[in-house]
């Protein structure tokens, strides 16, 4: 991270939904091709310690498919991540500042996994309940109704069909 940070370029990345598996699972009929596009910048900012503190800006954004809990078809919602990380050496300075930080905290080290940073905070912008703004059901039931109607419309007018009845058995 330091490196990048000197470097002050982001790194931009397309990651396979597949290489994220706790994320795949939750995915409704995944395609070969999803994929999570995302961007990583790390900048030098002015601390409270001699050395400047390390900020991360994550931005990602996925079409992830789910099932939509009104229609039970898929839909594929637009999960977007834009988060701002602080960087602190230990696990015991980000469990102090943790409680007084806006924004998030990592903790520096060597094994640190950008991809699990990001598979996590996908994970938690699933929403709980997804559905379509508008189900593609409505309108096909929509078309439904109509046909019924149309075919209302053209069934004889049953006092009609009784005096019909009627005429057959006198
Ligand atoms: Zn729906």
């Amino acid at each position: 991270m330091p490196a990048l940070a000197q470097e002050g370029r982001p790194l931009i990345e397309i990651t396979p939904l597949q290489d994220m598996e706790r994320l795949a699972q939750e995915a409704q009929g995944l395609t070969h091709d999803a994929a999570v596009s995302w961007q990583a910048k790390a900048e030098l900012r002015p601390g409270s310690g001699a050395e400047p503190d390390v900020w991360l800006h994550l931005q990602a954004s996925v079409l992830f498919p789910l099932i939509c809990q009104r229609c039970m078809g898929v839909v594929t919602v637009p999960l977007e991540i834009d988060q701002w990380y602080r960087f602190v050496a230990t696990e015991a300075i980000a469990m102090e500042q943790d409680d007084d930080s806006e924004e998030d905290l990592l903790v520096m080290a060597p094994q640190f996994d950008l991809l699990a940073v990001l598979e996590d905070e996908l994970l938690m912008a699933l929403p709980l309940v997804p559905m379509h703004d508008e189900c593609p059901v409505a309108p096909v039931l929509q078309a439904g109704e109509d046909e019924l109607a149309d075919e209302a419309s053209e069934k004889p007018n049953p006092f009609a069909l009784l005096s019909q009845l009627k005429k057959n058995n006198s």
